[in-house]
């Protein structure tokens, strides 16, 4: 009998009734709280579209820490790292014959250069990948490959994850077989004149060519001239600069554990973006709703039992930054309660993903009591993957939790030009913060035990 209530207990912790009646005060607070709003605008304000390597990344590593200090953190810490780093230089294209007009390209992080003066020859046109991928080894030798593949919106975002290789691993594809140039339809759901970049994979052993993104209404314009049945030439100019061994910092604060400081959840969004917009949706959203949901659970009158630790970090476009924070942590690991990214734009939350066997436990069920006037739910099944910057700690065995948003307009604007402050909807970000504040808070002073309940659901 002692025993029963004694499990009892350790399962529902004896303050339930306010866990729940604090989690949904915080959310109500979240949604009339403009912090992450305040956050975001600083950011792309005062320091803009940064890079990895860029002097604007050291600017946005000094930020986020007089940031971190101003909203009452603890422990602000900067820890650095390196990786590689691409910077855009001069770019241009233009259609040479049969009608001579400008083309609208971004390069891809980890693009080649033109050879000074540029390139110019035929182009080979691909309506998809796998078109491109059906080629035999040299058959497009000296041809500048086209690829037109397109995007499909999805609310999830997995019509981006299915594209993906078009940009990651076309380039490679089209160099393989004898390519000069690489060019493909931005992955992007939007319609107008800007190119989408993003990152490709390292080349390994094949050799380098450049590669860009042509703006979708361009891939459309080389469809047409490509009907036409004339050879369609392109000239091409490119330049950046690679640094092999760059500068970058992951930034974190903490909200520190009133009993338990060293029992650490690990949340964050990240600092660095690509260089053509303000990086407001990709990622200062993301920092700006972690940042802002530890926030409002650092100003309770006592600090949750657990420590909440937001990582702003540095590299995530051009990669090492998650690596570097799970190799710089790996002895803190069996102490991570959870983690978690936020960087999927700013719309709002809809899905909440638990560790497998979490939706079960008690506070989570408290956790999902508070969800329904945010329109979002606790989903079947079980999160997987948290972001690019978790991700290794997740690999490492740390738990996560997926906060999956509504992206169905976030590739319109993803790594363009468009990635602006305006595009985000303050009250879907302050939805995203209450869905955060109220979930951190259930978590952080609990003792909830994510591994124990994932091994028991095996
Ligand atoms: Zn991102
Ligand atoms: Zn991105």
């Amino acid at each position: 009998m002692l025993a029963a209530s004694a499990s009892l207990l350790a399962v529902a912790p004896a303050h339930a009734g306010d866990l729940a009646t604090t989690a949904a005060a915080l959310r109500d607070k979240a949604l009339a709280d403009s912090t992450a709003w305040d956050v975001v605008e600083s950011l792309t304000t005062e320091i803009g579209p940064r890079p990895t390597g860029s002097p604007a990344a050291a600017r946005a590593r000094d930020w986020a820490v007089a940031k971190f200090k101003a909203l009452g953190f603890e422990n602000v810490k900067v820890e650095p790292f390196e990786t590689r780093s691409w910077l855009r230089g001069q770019e241009s294209a233009e259609v040479v014959a049969p009608y001579p007009q400008p083309l609208h390209i971004l390069g891809l992080g980890g693009s080649a250069q033109t050879p000074k003066g540029g390139l110019e020859a035929e182009v080979a046109l691909f309506k998809s990948l796998a078109e491109l991928q059906a080629q035999p080894p040299g058959a497009l030798t000296g041809k500048i490959v086209v690829v037109t593949e397109k995007m499909t919106r999805t609310m999830d975002g997995s019509g981006y994850g299915a594209i993906n290789p078009l940009r990651t691993l076309g380039p490679i594809e089209a160099s393989k077989r004898g390519a000069v140039a690489y060019l493909h339809r931005s992955l992007s759901t939007d319609d107008t004149r800007l190119p989408h970049t993003g990152a490709m994979r390292p080349w390994g052993d094949v050799k380098p060519i450049p590669a860009a993104a042509l703006s979708t209404p361009d891939a459309e314009l080389l469809e047409h001239l490509a009907a036409r049945g004339q050879p369609v030439r392109i000239k091409l100019s490119m330049t950046s600069t690679v640094l092999e061994k760059a500068p970058a910092w992951n930034v974190s604060g903490e909200i520190r554990g009133s009993e338990a400081p060293d029992e650490v959840i690990i949340i964050g969004g990240h600092l660095d973006s690509w260089d053509p917009g303000t990086g407001a949706i990709d990622d200062g959203a993301g920092v700006a709703i972690t940042t802002a949901a530890a926030k409002l659970i650092g100003e309770l009158p006592k600090h949750p039992r657990r420590t909440i630790r937001v990582v702003m970090w540095g590299s995530e476009e051009q990669g090492g930054a998650g690596e570097a924070y799970a190799a710089a942590h790996k002895d803190e690991l069996p102490k991570v309660v959870l983690v978690g990214e936020s960087d999927e734009g700013a719309g709002r939350i809809w899905k909440v993903a638990l560790p497998k066997g979490a939706a079960g436990a008690p506070q989570m069920k408290t956790f999902a009591s508070v969800l329904p006037p945010l329109k979002a739910f606790v989903a079947d099944d079980p999160s997987r993957f948290g972001g690019s910057d978790v991700f290794p700690m997740v690999m490492a065995g740390a738990p996560v939790v997926d906060m999956q948003q509504d992206a169905s307009r976030y590739f319109d604007w993803h790594h363009s030009a468009d990635d602006t402050l305006d595009k985000i909807d303050p009250g879907e970000m302050a939805q995203n913060v209450a869905a955060w504040a109220s979930f951190l808070y259930i978590v952080a002073d609990s003792d909830i035990d994510f591994r124990a309940l994932s091994a028991e659901a095996k």
